[in-house]
């Protein structure tokens, strides 16, 4: 029967743990063994690892083009994408500054960057953080062909939505195109299914590889500044998304969390927003009620623009790199930190490490040295692939009440906990 098979997000936490403890016992009891360094975390951990990576990668372009020509098209007033626009960013703003306002209070109190001796110069490349002029100018694609060659996200959701507008407008030959990006959509969408039947063997490699060479030497001396990180994102998912979610649309928080796990051990095991695209948009309309209409809208957004967990680890990363320094910021430079982490995350795709390019611009912003990142690099990847997590179920919630708010929600998808 199938009630006795093990759920496939069982599966998947399967596969991450096991891989966790194989790539843990693998660094202690042959550490720098070529053998199991080239065969296993080199060969075979990293071959179905990348290839897992990839093929979910290979999906991203065409899923959001065609399910957001689809829902587009779809939508029963037009006049609708104006509000959805304006209410998705808006709120996927205000997570990311209540983010990194949190952030920053609890750091300038726990005081992570004190004591710490600043030993080595490294350097790292700093950045400017584009002008708001530049970040509109930039939705606009030149050549939609060169924009998903570069899975330029923000771009592509522009031209799918003109698309998606021209093809409800377009009578005839219009209804006839629907019909097959429709299709289309199906087929994809069976694609993904497909792959996420592979995720615990993928999801097992990335955690085995990773673990098996993931030096644990930096954390230690890092430790107040990587907890801290942690803490402040557990918060954010555990305490702050949970009351916005349940003051805003009375939807049960504890279901919200369950139907995101695999969403969430994705992003863990991915490090990258963007790769997770599927299995968010999947969750979403699938599992969490959110009609396409709006979830293939949110979702790509979502990926893109808002990136609450990494918003977090700016906050704390400014702090601690002002104090290890011994710069003092005012007010308004927090002002600035906070304007500038939420305006950098605009116009950044959700890949792995790409926070470290954001704080760059914000450190820039405030003038504290960017070579402050060579402090906390070391530690970086495990906190990437936390602040993933977060961010993709920000990219989730918000699309829940955005969705409650236009009534295109389905309570019952939402309350069914097995609704696949
Ligand atoms: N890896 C993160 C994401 O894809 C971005 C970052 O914090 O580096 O959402």
């Amino acid at each position: 029967s199938t009630s006795k098979k093990l759920s496939l997000t069982n599966r998947i936490v399967i596969g991450m743990v096991a891989g966790i403890i194989l790539g843990t016992f693998l660094k202690l009891a042959f550490p720098e063994n070529a053998i199991v360094d080239d065969y296993l975390t080199n060969g075979l951990f990293y071959a179905v690892g990348q290839i897992f990576i990839k093929s979910l990668q290979m999906l991203v372009v065409p899923l959001v083009f065609v399910s957001l020509v689809v829902g587009t098209c779809s939508l029963s007033d037009p006049s609708k994408l104006g509000r959805l626009g304006g209410k998705s960013v808006g709120l996927y703003m205000i997570t990311t500054a209540i983010a990194i306002t949190t952030a920053i209070v609890l750091a300038m109190v726990v005081q992570p960057g004190i004591g710490i001796e600043l030993t080595a110069e490294t350097s790292f490349e700093s950045a400017e953080a584009p002008s708001f002029a530049q970040v509109v100018v930039d939705l606009f694609p030149s050549n939609p062909v060169e924009a998903m060659a570069e899975g330029n996200m923000l771009q592509i959701i522009v031209f799918a939505l003109l698309f998606g507008i021209s093809m409800a407008l377009a009578g005839k030959g219009g209804d006839r195109l629907k019909g097959f990006f429709d299709d289309l959509n199906d087929v994809i969408m069976r694609l993904v299914m497909i792959l996420m039947s592979l995720a615990p063997y993928g999801v097992f490699a990335l955690m085995a590889k990773l673990f098996a060479e993931i030096g644990f030497g930096t954390i230690t001396s890092l430790l107040k500044y990587f907890l801290l990180v942690l803490f402040v994102l557990l918060l954010h998912a555990l305490v702050t998304y949970p009351v916005i979610l349940k003051t805003l649309t009375r939807l049960n928080p504890i279901m919200f969390m369950r139907k995101m796990r695999d969403a969430q051990i994705f992003g863990f095991s991915t490090a990258s927003s963007n790769a997770t695209i599927p299995v968010t948009l999947e969750a979403v309309t699938n599992r969490l009620g959110v009609h396409k209409s709006v979830g293939s809208f949110t979702v790509p957004l979502g990926a893109t623009i808002n990136m609450d967990g990494t918003a977090i680890m700016q906050g704390v990363a400014t702090v601690f790199i002002a104090q290890v320094y011994g710069v003092d910021l005012s007010m308004g430079d927090y002002l600035m930190v906070v304007l500038t982490a939420t305006l950098a995350s605009i116009g950044t795709a959700g890949v792995p490490g790409v926070g470290l390019i954001m704080l760059a611009m914000v450190l820039n912003q405030v003038g504290l040295p960017v070579e402050g990142i060579g402090l906390i690099i070391g530690v970086d990847r495990l906190l990437d692939m936390t602040r993933t997590s977060v961010n993709v179920t920000g990219d989730a919630m918000v699309s829940c009440i955005v969705a409650k708010s236009e009534n295109e929600f389905d309570d019952e998808v939402f309350n069914d906990p097995d609704a696949k």
